[in-house]
C-alpha cells in the first residue's frame, strides 16, 4: 500500500557537533532511504533543518547568532547551501526534490492553508520529493512555527500523512534523560497520550538537559499529529535505514499510536495553525456541555474572558485552575463577552442591543483537547 511519510531531521543529526559542517554520511543515508521508500510508491516529505547551522559553519561564525536580523541572515545563507547538497545527493539518484518554505503566516489565512494543502498535493502526484523548513529569513517572532518539530508536525497533518518520523540524536524516548539518569526508562510505545502525564513532570522539573533537550517539542509534535490520525515515532537520526525496518512492523524508537478519532482538517487547523489569542473560564456545567455532551458553547457558561480579541479569533477554554480543556473560533469580540458572559441567550439581544450569534462558540469550531 503507498504510504504518505513525513520525515523531520534537525540540525544535531545532520550537522558534526564540534564543527558544524555536514554530517555527509548520515545525509547520504537519508537521502538513499527516502529514494528507496518514493521507489516503493511512497510518498514522502522532509522536513529539513540546518539552515541556520549551515550558514554559520558556511560563515565561520563561531557562535550562535544572537540578533534576530543576524539569524535570519544566517538562514539565508545556510538555506541555499542546504538545498544545493540535498538536490546533488538526490539527483545521483534521480530523484526530483522542491525547496518549501513556510510559516505561520502562510496558513493563517484558511486559503492560504488550502493553497498549501493544494501545491503539496500536487508536488507529490509528480513524484517530487518536497524538502520544507521554516521561513527563517522572513519569519516574524509572532508567526513563527518556532521549531521544526511543529512545522513537521503540521506538515503531517496537512499532507494527510500516514506516518511522521522525527529524527533526533537519540533513539527513542526515555522517562528521564538517559545522559544524566541512570534509571530513565525506555518508552516503546504510547497508546494515548495521557500516558504521558507522568513522564511531563519528570521533564518540566528537568531545567537542564532533557527538559530542554528537545523532547518536549517532539511531544508536543507527537500530539499534535496523532490528534489528526498521523502514527509518529521518535527514532536515532543517525541511522535512517531504520525507517524501513520500522514500516515493516519492527519496534524501533518510540511509536505514538494515532487517535482513534482523528479532528478533521478544519478543526486541526483551528487548534495547532491559529495561535490563540485570549481566554475563556468556563464553569463546570460548560466544560461537560461541551467535552461530553458535544454541544456549542453558550455565553451563559463563561465565567470569566482574558483578551482582547475579535469576532472569528481563536481562544482557548479553560478550566476553572486554567489548564486547557477546549479551543475554538469566537463568534463574539472580548468586549461583547465582557457583557454577556453568564447571559442566558435569550436575554444577549437586550444586553448588547442588538440580535447576535446564538452560540458563543458553534461546536463546528470547537475542538476538544485529547486529554479530556
Ligand atoms: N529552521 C531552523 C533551521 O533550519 C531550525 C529550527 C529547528 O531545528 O527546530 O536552522
Amino acid at each position: 500500500m503507498a504510504l504518505t511519510i513525513v520525515v523531520k531531521i534537525g540540525t544535531s543529526s545532520l550537522t558534526q557537533p564540534e564543527t558544524g559542517t555536514l554530517a555527509l554520511s548520515t545525509l547520504a543515508l537519508l537521502v538513499e532511504t527516502l529514494t528507496q521508500l518514493r521507489r516503493q510508491e511512497h510518498r514522502v516529505v522532509l522536513v529539513s533543518s540546518g539552515a541556520v547551522g549551515v550558514g554559520r559553519a558556511r560563515l565561520g561564525l563561531r557562535d550562535r547568532p544572537r540578533t534576530i536580523a543576524l539569524k535570519q541572515a544566517v538562514a539565508a545563507v545556510g538555506q541555499g547551501r542546504l538545498i544545493r547538497v540535498y538536490d546533488d545527493l538526490f539527483t545521483s539518484l534521480d530523484q526530483p526534490i522542491a525547496q518549501v518554505l513556510l510559516t505561520r503566516g502562510d496558513l493563517i489565512q484558511r486559503s492560504g492553508y488550502v493553497n498549501a494543502y493544494n501545491t503539496f498535493q500536487q508536488l507529490l502526484r509528480l513524484g517530487v520529493i518536497p524538502v520544507v523548513n521554516e521561513n527563517d529569513t522572513v519569519a516574524v517572532e509572532e508567526l513563527k512555527f518556532g521549531d521544526n518539530d511543529t512545522l513537521s508536525a503540521l506538515v503531517a497533518s496537512l499532507v494527510e500523512a500516514d506516518w511522521l518520523f522525527l529524527l533526533t540524536d537519540v533513539d527513542k524516548l526515555y522517562s528521564a534523560d538517559p545522559r544524566n539518569n541512570p534509571h530513565a526508562q525506555p518508552i516503546d510505545l504510547i497508546t494515548h497520550m495521557k500516558q504521558l502525564r507522568d513522564l511531563q513532570v519528570e521533564m518540566g522539573n528537568s531545567q537542564s538537559g532533557w527538559g530542554t533537550g528537545g523532547m518536549i517539542t517532539k511531544i508536543e509534535a507527537a500530539r499534535i499529529a496523532t490528534s489528526s490520525g498521523v502514527r509518529t515515532v521518535i527514532t536515532d537520526g543517525k541511522s535512517p535505514a531504520n525507517l524501513a525496518r520500522i514500516l515493516q512492523g519492527e519496534a524501533l524508537g518510540t511509536q505514538f499510536e494515532p487517535s482513534p478519532r482523528p479532528v478533521n482538517a478544519r478543526k486541526h487547523w483551528i487548534a495547532h495553525v491559529l495561535p490563540p489569542v485570549g481566554k475563556l473560564y468556563l464553569d463546570p456545567g460548560a466544560i461537560k456541555a461541551i467535552c461530553r455532551k458535544g454541544k456549542s458553547l453558550l455565553a451563559a457558561g463563561i465565567t470569566q474572558i482574558e483578551g482582547p480579541f475579535r469576532f472569528q479569533d481563536a481562544v482557548q477554554l479553560c478550566n476553572a485552575d486554567g489548564g486547557e480543556v477546549a479551543r475554538g473560533l469566537v463568534n463574539y469580540s472580548s468586549l461583547e463577552l465582557e457583557q454577556i458572559k453568564g447571559c442566558h441567550s435569550e436575554n444577549i439581544p437586550q444586553v448588547l442591543g442588538y440580535v447576535g450569534a446564538d452560540t458563543v462558540i458553534h461546536r463546528d469550531n470547537l475542538v476538544i483537547s485529547e486529554e479530556q
